[in-house]
């Protein structure tokens, strides 16, 4: 199957960024979020990201032009029924990807891929919400995509070979490298990511350090290119807690408890970078 149209659904900072990286590798994309103004958000963080390459001479303006020419919008989840290949990368909440899928299912070819960017749903769970399970698949990317080679495939069970060799071959294109995960709760990234996050936290909550000594230990001390906190804040603290909640309830271990100061934090609508306010302020 060639893929030619590529629909994003959700326009926050991961699918803008999957948007910017398949509209650059000469997709035509449609980029889908409940309103217009979300979508219009999306677009000016892609516009904005672009601009920055061509700055820095990465790309050129008129390059910069035909990409964002590529990129169509959307508020109407209609507008997916040209798609070939659709990833979704809505909010972190099951209940909300069920319904895209569903939805998603009914209006979109029959030959179309559907591929979720969750952090830690299982696949399985989603794929059972459509009446074409053989060609739904986990495309789990990092961020910020534009930035990062990793993409995390993750295979249900009912997954077909056909569609995963498809999407691998969409990754390459997409000029990420794909690693292969099983179909557990939370695959491999955030299955040993989020606890050393969650245990930053409890550090904090503890009093074991401050925010700018648990980051430095970490940076200084184990060469990572963030602390843990300050990653925390780009993740988004409601996708950290949504991920580590997927993991406790998910795989029944005590370790994977969120840290009540996460909660508290996400409670008080803290989320990190996207609300200005996390374990820092921006
Ligand atoms: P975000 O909050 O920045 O964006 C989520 C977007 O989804 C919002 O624009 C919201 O309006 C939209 N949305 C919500 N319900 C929707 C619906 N029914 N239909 C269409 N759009 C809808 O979140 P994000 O960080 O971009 O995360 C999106 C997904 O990517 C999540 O599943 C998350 O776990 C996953 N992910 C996040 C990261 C990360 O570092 N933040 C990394 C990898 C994967």
């Amino acid at each position: 199957m060639q893929v030619t149209t590529f629909g994003v659904i959700g326009a926050g900072q991961m699918g803008s960024g999957i948007a910017q990286i398949a509209a650059t590798s000469g997709l035509s994309v449609i980029l889908h979020d409940i309103s217009d103004e979300f979508v219009a958000r999306g677009l000016s963080l892609i516009s904005d990201n672009l601009l920055k390459s061509v700055k820095k001479g990465k790309i050129t303006e008129n390059e910069q032009a035909a990409i964002l020419k590529r990129i169509s919008t959307s508020s109407d989840l209609l507008n997916m029924k040209t798609a070939d290949f659709v990833v979704e990368a809505a909010s972190e909440n099951e209940d909300i990807k069920f319904d895209i899928f569903k939805k998603l299912d009914e209006i979109c070819p029959p030959h179309a891929i559907l591929a979720s960017n969750t952090s830690s749903i299982p696949i399985g769970r989603i794929a059972s919400r459509t009446g074409r399970p053989d060609k739904v698949i986990g495309m789990h990317f990092m961020n910020p995509v534009p930035v990062m080679k990793l993409v995390e495939i993750i295979r249900a069970l009912p997954t077909s070979d056909e569609t995963y060799q498809i999407t691998i071959e969409l990754s390459k294109k997409m000029g990420k490298t794909p690693a292969s995960a099983a179909d557990f709760p939370g695959f491999i990234a955030n299955r040993i990511l989020l606890p050393m996050i969650n245990e930053a936290i409890f550090c904090l909550y503890q009093g074991v350090g401050s925010e700018e000594s648990i980051d430095t230990v970490m940076k200084l001390g184990m060469n990572h290119p963030m602390g843990p906190l300050a990653l925390a804040d780009l993740i988004g603290l409601d996708t950290c807690l949504a991920i580590l909640t997927t993991l406790h309830q998910g795989l029944g271990d005590q370790k994977y408890r969120p840290c009540p100061l996460l909660r508290q934090y996400v409670e008080a609508g803290w989320l990190g970078r996207k609300s200005g306010r996390g374990f820092y302020s921006y």
